[in-house]
């Protein structure tokens, strides 16, 4: 960038250039390409970030944190408690606990044991406790062959 424009870009730009800067500016711009190059890509640039910048500050409504506020808590409670108030869904709900009590019964019904097909644990301990004689009866059983066998009549 040649001395001209770099003293005069920013006022160039700004538009708060001296009229003799201007000119001298200007003429050089005529002259010289590169210079021209590069003030026609600054101006824009300049112009694109205009662009976004925003017409002026946005700010919220006064009663803007005031409404949010107020929306949020009617949502929270109206939404839970709504829910039981509406009486279609306390119908359902009735209707889901009446099935879920009544498959719970049958359940229980079904899987109580009935007979011998579903032994309980107690039942079938004092079941082999009956079966397998007591080991002084064994021996009682074998007194009594030995005797028999002394006792056999020759
Ligand atoms: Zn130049």
């Amino acid at each position: 960038m040649h001395r001209p424009t770099e003293e005069g870009l920013e006022g160039y730009l700004e538009g708060t250039i001296e009229t003799r800067l201007r000119r001298e500016f200007e003429r050089h711009l005529d002259a010289c390409d590169q210079c021209r190059a590069t003030v026609r890509s600054m101006k824009d640039q300049r112009y694109l970030i205009s662009q976004l910048r925003a017409e002026e500050p946005i700010e919220p409504a006064p009663d803007f944190y005031a409404r949010v506020i107020e929306r949020i808590e009617s949502q929270r409670y109206g939404s839970v408690w709504s829910l039981f108030l509406d009486p279609a869904f306390g119908r359902r709900l009735f209707y889901a606990s009446v099935t879920l009590l009544v498959l719970l019964g049958t359940y229980l019904v079904s899987t109580e044991p009935v007979g011998p097909a579903h032994p309980r644990p107690e039942s079938v301990f004092v079941a082999v406790e009956r079966q397998s004689p007591p080991s002084t009866e064994i021996q009682r059983e074998r007194d009594t062959i030995l005797v028999n066998l002394a006792t056999y009549p020759d």
